[in-house]
C-alpha cells in the first residue's frame, strides 16, 4: 500500500495546501494529513479547530485521514508504515529548507520525501500571510477552503 504523510502546521489549511494534497491524491492509496503539534509554537487556531478544518474539506474521500502527531516526522512513519512525505515547493527558499529536512529524514529512516511544486494560482498563498490578513480584519476568502472561513 503507497501511504503518504503530508505533515505541517495547518495554522489554518489554505488553498495551497489543498492543491497539493488534491495533486498528490491520484500518486498515493492514501494520504494521511498530519499536524504537528510543537509545544514551542504559538498558533493562532486551537488544534481542534484546524482538525476540523481540514476533517470538513475530506469528510467524503476515503483515501484521506487526519491526524494528529509530536516528535519527529520519520517516528510517526515508521509507527504508522508509512513510505513516503509529502510536501509542497513554492520557493527557493523553501526548496533549501526541505532540501536539508529530506536529506536528514532519509538518513535516519527509509522514508522518501516526494515534492509537489505549487501551482501557479497559488503559490503566494502561506499560513502565516493568511493570519496576517485576518489579524488586520482583512477578507481570506479567495486563500483558504470554506471550512476555515465558516469558523
Ligand atoms: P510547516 O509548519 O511544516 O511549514 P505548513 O502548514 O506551513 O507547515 O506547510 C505544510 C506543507 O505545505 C509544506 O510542505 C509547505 O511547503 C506546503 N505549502 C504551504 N503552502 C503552500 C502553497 N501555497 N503551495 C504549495 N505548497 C504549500
Amino acid at each position: 500500500m503507497k501511504r503518504a504523510v503530508f505533515p505541517g502546521s495547518f495554522d489554518p489549511i489554505t488553498l495551497g495546501h489543498v492543491d497539493i494534497i488534491n495533486r498528490a491524491l491520484p500518486l498515493f492509496d492514501e494520504i494521511i494529513i498530519a499536524i504537528g503539534i510543537n509545544s514551542d509554537k504559538k498558533y493562532m487556531f486551537t488544534l481542534e479547530e484546524r482538525l476540523k478544518f481540514i476533517k470538513d474539506i475530506y469528510a467524503t474521500e476515503p483515501k484521506i485521514k487526519v491526524e494528529t502527531y509530536s516528535g519527529l516526522t520519520i517516528d510517526f512513519c515508521n509507527k504508522k508504515e508509512i513510505g513516503f512525505i509529502l510536501r509542497g515547493l513554492r520557493n527557493p527558499a523553501d526548496f533549501e529548507f526541505e532540501k536539508a529536512i529530506a536529506q536528514t529524514n532519509r538518513k535516519l529512516a527509509p522514508v522518501e520525501t516526494v515534492f509537489l511544486l505549487t501551482s501557479a494560482e497559488t503559490s503566494y498563498i502561506s499560513s502565516s500571510i493568511v493570519r496576517d490578513v485576518l489579524r488586520n480584519g482583512g477578507d481570506i476568502s479567495d486563500l483558504v477552503p470554506k471550512s476555515v472561513t465558516r469558523n
